[in-house]
């Protein structure tokens, strides 16, 4: 074995892990395929709902010093885990480089030139915490959007807020970047036209008071061509849900559709709507963070997800009873209008 627990992906879920794991003298190895931990936190201006903190980039700073203290947990950065196997008493995890598995280069080209990125490696331990979080959706699964799929359109959270300011803005998708962009700017005098499905209503609660803010709830949206400028407004037909037809004309356009998970391949157990809930899981795989569920997505369930998962980890080590905690097994259905988000 090269470790205790390995832990793949090092967002505060897996950071937790990390710290609980050493907590109860277990080594571990966190793989992460970015450059720095905590890189989801550090594009979060402001942060109202996790116990003494204010931001986003402060919590990262924080969970990478603990970390850095953390003798027993080894973190390699730059580092993608691309496969998971599971066995009776061992896990094995497939690790490469990540900028070789995003590279176009074929490996033989990389090995060639001899460069430390090519050689993929697999380390071994009796358990794994599978931590890697979710990414943005794409138009394409959108079903009630046309118009979308294949263009370069760009993610609400990645705006530059000097271009939004006096522009009105075209908001496809009701989900939670929306709020953190308006939480945090609140100077900002855009006009944000969020066109969203009725199952994106439950996510509207935190912006439907701002006045910043227009909700049109759509059956169909298809929108024009264009790429959204003040010289060339962008144009969209929309199907209310009250039956109406509307054109909607705003002069920039932003996806925020939401995300889905996206683990190794290999032994993570994924349910009907792709997410990875801690109950089905293999007995020496433990899942944390934001990929459990459609629900639950927020820096201090992951944080207590994660710090779980290694004590699960622990307590099998021992030959006890493992109970998992977290969201139900099975969370495959759109969240009900009185739940979730
Ligand atoms: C715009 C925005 C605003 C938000 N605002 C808030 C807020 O105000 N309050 C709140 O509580 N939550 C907020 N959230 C949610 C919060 O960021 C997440 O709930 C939290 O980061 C989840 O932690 P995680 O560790 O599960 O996943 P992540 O933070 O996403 O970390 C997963 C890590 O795994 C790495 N990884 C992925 N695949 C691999 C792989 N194959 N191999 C190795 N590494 C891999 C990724 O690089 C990443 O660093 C916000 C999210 C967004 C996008």
């Amino acid at each position: 074995m090269d470790t205790d627990l390995l832990i793949v992906g090092g967002g505060p879920a897996g950071c937790a892990a990390a710290v609980m794991a050493a907590s109860v003298g277990m080594r571990s190895v966190l793989i992460e395929s970015g450059d720095a931990l905590c890189g989801a936190l550090r594009r979060i201006p402001v942060v109202r709902n996790v116990l003494t903190v204010t931001n986003g980039p402060d919590l990262a700073a924080a969970i990478e010093a603990d970390l850095a203290q953390c003798d027993l947990c080894r973190v390699e950065l730059g580092r993608r885990a691309t496969l998971i196997d599971a066995f009776d008493d061992r896990v094995e995890v497939t690790v490469e480089p990540a900028e070789s598995v995003e590279s176009v280069e074929p490996r033989e080209t990389l090995e060639a030139a001899g460069s430390d990125r090519a050689p993929r490696s697999r380390l071994t331990a009796p358990y794994v915490v599978v931590a890697t979080g979710v990414g943005p959706l794409g138009p394409e699964g959108a079903g009630w959007l046309g118009g979308a799929a294949g263009r370069a359109l760009p993610q609400l959270w990645e705006a530059d807020p000097a271009a939004i300011d006096d522009r009105t803005v075209l908001v496809l998708g009701a989900d939670r970047p929306l709020g953190t962009v308006a939480r945090a700017h609140p100077e900002l005098k855009a006009r944000f036209v969020v066109a969203y499905p009725p199952e994106d209503s439950y996510k509207t609660e935190e912006i439907r008071r701002d006045p910043r803010v227009e909700l049109v709830a759509v059956r169909r949206l298809e929108l024009g061509p264009g790429p959204g400028s003040a010289s060339a407004p962008v144009t969209a037909e929309a199907g209310t849900l009250g039956g109406e037809r509307r054109t909607l004309t705003a002069d920039l356009v932003f996806l925020n559709l939401g995300s889905a998970p996206a683990p190794p391949a290999g032994a993570v157990a994924t349910d009907r709507s792709g997410y990875c809930p801690p109950g089905s899981q293999h007995p020496r795989v433990f899942t944390a963070g934001d990929l459990r569920s459609v629900r639950f997505q927020r820096i201090a369930t992951a944080m207590g997800s994660g710090g779980e998962a290694a004590l699960g980890a622990y307590y099998a080590s021992r030959g006890l009873p493992v109970e998992t905690g977290g969201p139900p097994t099975d969370v495959g259905g759109p969240p009900g209008p009185t739940g979730g988000g």
